[in-house]
């Protein structure tokens, strides 16, 4: 080959090393990639095994003795015993820094015990008095015990959201430290100029109420309360408030920049506020749809007298387990291990109160344990380090991976990829696997790559206004900055009518999922989840075999942090 050809290829193949670059609009062209991701020994392949997913690890957690894996219970405890016995067996180590295969979960649940004299004050006018509950519910984000505002000044900020990738900035460099802010929840909707502004019917994580707080923390605010209404939030406020004197439960750390009060008012309430501002909620969606919006400061304060009570919880326990590479980086498998437990009254009445959760998660952490050993069995030591996490406290709100992700065994900056299981396909083959969250990066390319490898296309989420990339471990790991994948079902399964999907996912909402029978029955089948493991596996093997480092895209709430933390190295 002549030299200069011969240049020309091999700038062409130092090129095709790192995936191609996404489009920096929200709607730029996934670009898949083609020959990257270094594939695994068919030896490794070979030892992700469904009879052992099934006989061994799933029918042994989803068993009655585990007790629905309740954070906290005995029945945890025997999980966690398990998960590490395999983990040993596979040939991992423990994953955090001083050696251990554990991670304590402390938990705390928070309960508002006084809430009174609550009123907007505006400066000239009738106070109007708050209800709490029906008008106004919130907790704090720390341990305070007592909160008495009086003329605390109040900021409307819009829908309390900067993002450099959509040239979007709603708090416009404007000091907030100390105010009560008050902002929409979603995000502004697209218009004809930008149909795909903040993805248009797209929820972005711009738009969860959680970032919201997030924001307002960062920006050293001291309380926020967001506005609801059925149409920004998706549901009734009754889901909000239904319980507003309950325990919620909460991780023990209170985050950087606490809230005094993290909280949401009614519409009633939101129209009441605008109103004495010399407004309407009309007009204040209308200046917040506009990327000139500027924060509002408002002629009403906000006074209120609320107690609070902590009480220490139950304390969960994540695993971690590790395989060790050469670098200091990392890629990171997560499932969680825990359930609902037992439902004592279930249990009083003579019914099965055990929630058993064999889909919901026991499917996971078997094909994390079976992704660990086929990792092992692959002969070299990764060039990345492998963690594998199964994790507590799901299904109490994230919170174990919300742990584990702000105290990770290595920095969140050098973990390459987090890729999660929740709830395995065990409904039968595909021609297809779904990666919730992928597009949101330039994972998708690399999942593409992954499940050309076994025959199967890559299929967008078919609910991207549920947000579903919100609701599982990796969204811990991509508030970090940390790309992430969850690789669940696909759409399309095979010998099967095109609704099929449907029916499935309606079959196991309607008569499995969050209930005591989602047991581990004989009509299960194992393919499904075969395919979902080695897609997975591979996906994770090829990051662990080289220098990939995928990227956000750069719309993506998460790519601020990614940029600022990788800036770090
Ligand atoms: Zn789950």
């Amino acid at each position: 080959m002549p030299r200069l050809l011969l240049l020309a290829a091999l700038a062409l193949a130092a090129c095709s090393h790192a995936p191609a670059p996404l489009g920096d609009t929200p709607d730029g062209d996934r670009q898949p990639t083609a020959g990257v991701l270094p594939a695994p020994p068919d030896a490794a392949l070979a030892a992700i095994d469904t009879v052992e997913m099934r006989a061994a690890h799933i029918a042994e957690l989803a068993s009655d003795a585990y007790e629905g894996r309740g954070t906290g219970t005995a029945g945890e405890q025997m999980t966690v015993d398990y998960v590490i016995a395999r983990m040993q067996e596979a040939g991992l180590v423990g994953g955090m820094p001083d050696g251990s295969f554990t991670q304590p979960v402390p938990l705390r649940s928070v309960r508002t015990t006084r809430a009174k004299d609550l009123r907007f004050v505006p400066d000239s006018g009738d106070p109007i008095a708050l209800t709490y509950g029906p008008d106004l519910i919130g907790t704090p984000d720390g341990a305070l015990a007592e909160l008495d505002l009086s003329g605390a000044e109040m900021v409307f900020v819009g829908y309390g959201i900067t993002n450099p990738g959509y040239d979007w900035d709603d708090y416009a460099d404007v000091d907030v430290r100390g105010k009560v802010l008050v902002s929409f929840v979603n995000d502004p909707p697209a218009t004809a100029s930008e149909p795909t502004l903040f993805q248009a019917d797209t929820l972005t994580y711009n738009g969860r109420w959680t970032y919201k707080y997030e924001e307002a923390r960062r920006r050293g605010a001291l309380a926020m309360l967001l506005i609801h209404t059925e149409e920004t939030a998706g549901y009734p406020f009754s889901v909000l408030n239904g319980d507003a004197y309950g325990e919620h439960y909460t991780g023990v750390e209170p985050p950087e920049g606490a809230l005094a009060l993290a909280g949401w008012m009614s519409e009633s309430s939101a129209r009441q506020l605008a109103a004495a501002s010399g407004m309407s909620l009309e007009d204040w969606f209308r200046m917040a749809g506009s990327r000139s919006f500027e924060p509002v400061p408002l002629p009403v304060t906000f006074s209120a007298s609320m107690a609070f009570e902590h009480t220490a919880g139950v304390t969960g326990t994540n695993v971690v387990g590790k395989l060790a590479g050469q670098t200091d980086e990392a890629v990171i498998y997560t499932a969680h291990h825990d359930h609902l437990g037992i439902d004592p009254e279930k249990e009083a009445r003579g019914e099965d109160g055990i929630y058993n959760g064999a889909i919901d998660n026991a499917s996971g952490v078997a094909m994390l344990l079976e992704i660990a050993q086929a990792f092992t069995q692959a002969g070299t030591a990764p060039q990345r380090t492998v963690y594998f996490a199964t994790l507590s406290a799901e299904e109490s709100g994230l919170l174990g991976s919300a742990l584990l992700a702000a105290n990770p065994p290595v920095p969140l900056r050098d973990m390459v990829a987090n890729i999660n299981v929740d709830s395995g396909n065990l409904y039968g083959e595909t021609d297809d696997i779904v990666g919730i969250g992928a597009e949101r990066s330039e994972m998708f390319g690399l999942l593409e790559e992954a499940a050309a490898a076994e025959g199967l296309a890559v299929t967008m989420d078919p609910a991207p206004n549920q947000g579903l990339f919100f609701r599982s471990d990796q969204l811990a790991f991509a508030r970090g900055g940390v790309p992430a994948v969850f690789v669940n079902t696909g759409e399309r399964f095979r010998g099967k009518p095109a609704d099929y999907a449907a029916q499935v996912r309606a079959d196991y909402r309607g008569t499995r999922y969050h209930q005591p029978a989602d047991e581990l029955t004989d009509d299960l089948v194992f393919g499904g989840i075969l395919q979902q493991t080695r897609v997975a596996f591979r996906l994770g093997y090829g990051l662990a075999m080289s220098d990939l480092r995928p990227q956000w895209r750069a719309s993506e709430a998460f790519a601020e942090t990614r940029r600022q933390s990788e800036a770090s190295r």
